[in-house]
């Protein structure tokens, strides 16, 4: 793909851009592992206080950053304003809670026969992080705070429509007071990114992606003995319980879908509804999901912007398109609007069978399938079929049932009777084809850091 922002919105290309030359990179990672030497030796303190003041320009320049965001990746205006404050909020996190999360861990030293024993976190080096568009600056800060706040450096090779995006986090950094080579990116596409992972200056490597992209580097990385973490997609389950408050369940249900322009790795993708409540739940979710405004991003009063690239688009028409074909119906949306852009129309689909793809794969757009059934268990079954489990959404309050939800379900996270979503406090990631690692909390910080082991006698 090439390097360029264009509006989604329009369609039309407004800047492009060169990939880095094999020298100028080469000069990058030299860089790196130079600043790794002295930067890894500076104290909590110092790099704090970095941190926030790239907290406090992130939040000063918030309206600037957002109308960025908005026109590389066409999210409404609302959304990138409040992506932009909570990456703020996460490095005010990190640089309060760092020191804490990375202390000494005091082991039972005459057990082992030492005079003292302890674990210390110390950081890798450079990590290399392969980022997507869909929260052009969330999905790097919540690597980034806390990495430079261990101690390592950061490489970052973003999704190659948000250059704009990746150059002003480049400088955010540096204009905070951190060295120049603690947080670099690379303009660079993703042939490049091989080279990167086996150069020796780079000692690890985080994706947040799809699963192929995932695989990819976590098969590079691996042949090179080099740590991963991976965040990749998710089909995730929102499961509503005959017991569930049902005006919060629809409302919350609905923004769960179509967030980020129905962009989201966590949003809610199947809804699986109790036959008791399965009617009564469809005719609100539908008239809530038609009566969404799709429109221009930049525009106060838009739910819904456009999806972020042209493939994107075909994409979710394909996906739509297969499913109808194969006897699915369509209860609302299913097409795209009539304009400019890669707009597509709030859509719920119902009738899924399992030779449908929709059935299985991630559906990355403001498309929601709905499944009814006719008990927990089945509702327990529908939602592990996938090979993803990232996310999964329950709406009960029956303690039984959220005890059998929280145990059951094959996800990173179960949130009953609320949306998923992402906090600094509390750890984020996938299991099954939805990736490994945590980022986030005590244990995203922990990832990148060697945990050595100290025992003196
Ligand atoms: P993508 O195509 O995998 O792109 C993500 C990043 O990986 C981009 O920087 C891309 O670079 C790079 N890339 C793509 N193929 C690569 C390869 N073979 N080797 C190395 N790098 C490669 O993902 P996307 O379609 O933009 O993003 C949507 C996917 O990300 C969805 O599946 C979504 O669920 C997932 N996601 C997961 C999370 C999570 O936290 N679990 C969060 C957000 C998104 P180029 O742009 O240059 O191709």
């Amino acid at each position: 793909m090439a390097i360029a922002t264009i509006n989604p919105a329009t369609g039309e290309t407004l800047k492009t851009f060169e990939p880095l030359s094999e020298h100028d990179l080469n000069q990058r990672l030299a860089l790196a592992a130079a600043e790794f030497e002295t930067y890894r030796t500076t104290d909590f303190k110092q790099r704090a206080a970095w941190m926030q003041s790239a907290a406090a320009l992130l939040d000063a320049e918030q309206e600037e950053v957002a109308r960025l965001v908005t026109t590389e990746m066409g999210k409404p205006l609302a959304a990138s304003r409040s992506e932009a404050a909570k990456c703020a909020r996460a490095m005010r996190y990190y640089a309060d809670h760092a020191e804490e999360f990375l202390a000494d861990e005091p082991a039972d030293a005459p057990a082992v026969g030492a005079r003292r024993a302890y674990a210390r976190y110390q950081p890798l080096g450079p990590v290399l992080a392969v980022m997507p568009w869909n929260f052009p600056l969330w999905q790097v800060i919540r690597f980034a705070a806390p990495a430079l706040m261990a101690g390592n450096v950061g490489l970052l090779k973003h999704a190659s429509n948000v250059p704009q995006t990746a150059l002003y986090l480049d400088e955010l950094f540096a204009r905070a007071g951190f060295p120049r080579g603690c947080f670099q990116t690379l303009l660079i596409g993703s042939g490049q990114v091989e080279a990167v992972l086996r150069d020796r200056r780079v000692v690890a490597a985080t994706l947040t992606g799809s699963e192929p992209a995932g695989r990819s580097v976590a098969s590079i990385a691996g042949s090179e003995v080099k740590k991963t973490v991976l965040e990749l997609g998710g089909s995730d389950a929102y499961i509503v319980m005959p017991s569930a408050d049902l005006d919060d369940a629809v409302t919350t249900g609905v923004t769960a879908r179509v967030q980020n322009n129905g962009q989201s790795c966590i949003a809610a993708k199947r809804f699986i509804v109790h036959s008791d409540v399965y009617q009564d739940f469809a005719v609100r979710f539908v008239a809530l999901m038609e009566a969404l405004r799709v429109g221009d991003p930049m525009d106060e009063s838009t739910d819904v912007g456009p999806l972020a690239t042209r493939q994107g688009r075909d994409d979710v028409e394909k996906m739509v398109a297969d499913a109808a074909g194969r006897g699915a119906r369509v209860l609302c949306g299913g097409a795209c609007p009539d304009r400019p852009g890669w707009f597509y129309e709030p859509t719920v689909i119902t009738d899924i069978t399992p030779e449908m793809r929709i059935f299985k794969e991630e559906v990355f757009g403001p498309v929601a399938s709905l499944y009814r059934v006719g008990d927990i268990d089945e509702a327990l079954a529908l939602a592990n079929v996938t090979d993803f489990g990232l996310g999964s959404n329950a709406w009960t309050t029956d303690e039984t049932e959220q005890e059998r939800f929280a145990n059951e379900l094959e996800a990173g996270s179960v949130f009953v009777n609320g949306m998923v979503t992402s906090y600094p406090q509390l750890p984020f990631g996938g299991v099954k084809h939805s990736g490994y690692g945590r980022e986030l909390s005590a244990h995203g910080i922990r990832e990148f850091c060697n945990l050595k082991t100290v025992w003196v006698g």
